[in-house]
């Protein structure tokens, strides 16, 4: 049966029905998932356009209409991908301009022209810039830094499956992301189609295979590269036949999509997410200067479809971390029905140091969120143990000590006070 075909019958359920229609044949087996390609949504000429992207578009995309604009496959296509774009562009400093030269392999440049228009065009120091535009940092190699520092090599059951947790799984959909971020934890994998990882239908069916006999799995993380590079069709696909197993309970989806290329989320691609609830969704954020119109515009059309969203933040050094940074970021996220999830301390990948903060910087970030603002704006601050220890909570610590009965607790204006706990033993130093 013909995609289009399958289309069709998708307007008017019954789901099951479609379920046993989407076969593997429906899709090309040796496509790469790497994705814009198949028949998609047209795009909208009612994506908002806020005024600094406006501006640049005219500047750097003259002759471009606000249809291709706000056509993400556009913005796939035009994304700027070496130092002849970026020159273009931006006024790179010697340390930028040497550092893209140098590279090869995985996590080349990549920056839709959408999120290239939210950059200091001629400041290096700016912090989105400084997110995805190499420098010679990438190049130093500190101690404690690995290329695969959470270990998911190690517990990767089939190509792509990562299988850690005993009821749930981490899904590498695709190798492709729309931007690529210098920080990626996953940066030996993603953009190098030709490289060790290979992502087809081919690979999704043996990870399915996997899943349909491992009935204890509960719960599907898709992530990558990003999952919504790919495209409707097949997605929809995927999300139908993960939806099929009885035993999977929900799905989730890690992206940075909504924030880098808004454009995506197209009315009818909501449409087609709306068919697979339980489907929750994780944002990757930076910066309150990603916080568009068209970011409150994709978010609105995610949570319209009933999607819980969530954030998370790599905490970055000179880049947000700062407490004048994080908080508009997570009041701005909880306006738009983002909830702010996690906070991470960045993975030490190869290359990393540069971007690196002490721990304490989290903890003093939680601190400035923590009763200044309400409990909803407040991320949960991790460190991913290298080696595989999963995540591992850290929060500022406020018991004081105890008085007898009394535990003394501090409060978020540093003010102590008294709990009745008789008979508790927190807060009593030993020894
Ligand atoms: S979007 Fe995610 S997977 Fe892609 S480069 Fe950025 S951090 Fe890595």
């Amino acid at each position: 049966m013909s995609l289009q075909a399958l289309r069709g019958r998708e307007l008017k359920p019954p789901l099951r029905s479609v379920r046993r229609q989407a076969t593997p044949s429906s899709i090309n087996q040796s496509s790469q998932v790497t994705s814009i390609a198949g028949a998609q949504s047209r795009p909208t000429l009612r994506f908002p356009v806020n005024p600094e992207t406006r501006a640049f578009y005219r500047q750097f995309y003259p002759g471009t209409s606000s249809i291709e604009w706000n056509d993400w496959r556009w913005q796939m296509r035009t994304r700027i991908r070496g130092l002849d774009d970026l020159a273009r562009i931006f006024a790179l400093c010697a340390d930028e301009r040497s550092a893209v030269e140098r590279h090869e392999g995985a996590l080349p440049v990549g920056i839709t022209p959408y999120y290239a228009s939210l950059m200091g065009l001629d400041d290096p120091h700016e912090a989105l810039r400084r997110t995805h535009i190499m420098t010679g940092g990438e190049y130093v190699r500190s101690v404690g830094e690995a290329d695969d520092p959470l270990g998911e090599d190690h517990d990767t059951v089939v190509p792509g499956l990562v299988h850690r947790y005993p009821d749930r799984v981490l899904f590498l959909t695709t190798g492709t992301c729309s931007t690529y971020c210098r920080y990626c934890t996953r940066a030996r994998v993603v953009g190098n189609p030709g490289g060790e990882y290979q992502f087809s239908v081919k690979q999704w069916e043996k990870a399915l295979a996997y899943l349909e006999v491992h009935t204890e799995v509960r719960d599907v993380l898709l992530s990558g590269g990003d999952p919504l590079t790919i495209g409707d069709d097949k997605l929809d696909w995927l999300l139908t036949r993960l939806r099929a197993m009885k035993h999977i309970e929900f799905l989730r989806i890690g992206t940075k999509i909504p924030v880098v290329l808004p454009q995506r989320i197209t009315k009818d691609f909501a449409k087609m997410l709306k068919k697979h609830h339980p489907l929750w969704m994780s944002i990757h954020v930076t910066h309150p200067a990603e916080l568009t119109d068209e970011v409150t515009e994709s978010t609105a059309r995610l949570a319209d479809a009933g999607i819980p969203l969530g954030s998370q933040t790599v905490l970055l050094k000179d880049i947000n971390d700062d407490p004048k940074v994080m908080v508009p970021l997570m009041q701005g996220l909880l306006k738009r029905r983002v909830k702010p999830y996690y906070l991470y301390q960045c993975d030490p990948i190869r290359g990393s140091a540069h971007f690196r903060t002490n721990v304490e910087k989290g903890l003093e970030i939680i601190s400035a969120l923590r009763g200044h603002t309400t409990g909803y704006a407040t991320p949960m601050f991790c460190i991913d143990a290298p080696g595989g220890g999963g995540k591992i909570q850290l929060a500022p610590d406020p018991v004081v000590g105890r008085d007898g009965d009394d535990l003394l607790l501090r409060n978020f204006e540093g003010k102590v006070y008294r709990y009745p706990d008789p008979g508790g033993s927190l807060g009593r130093t030993t020894g």
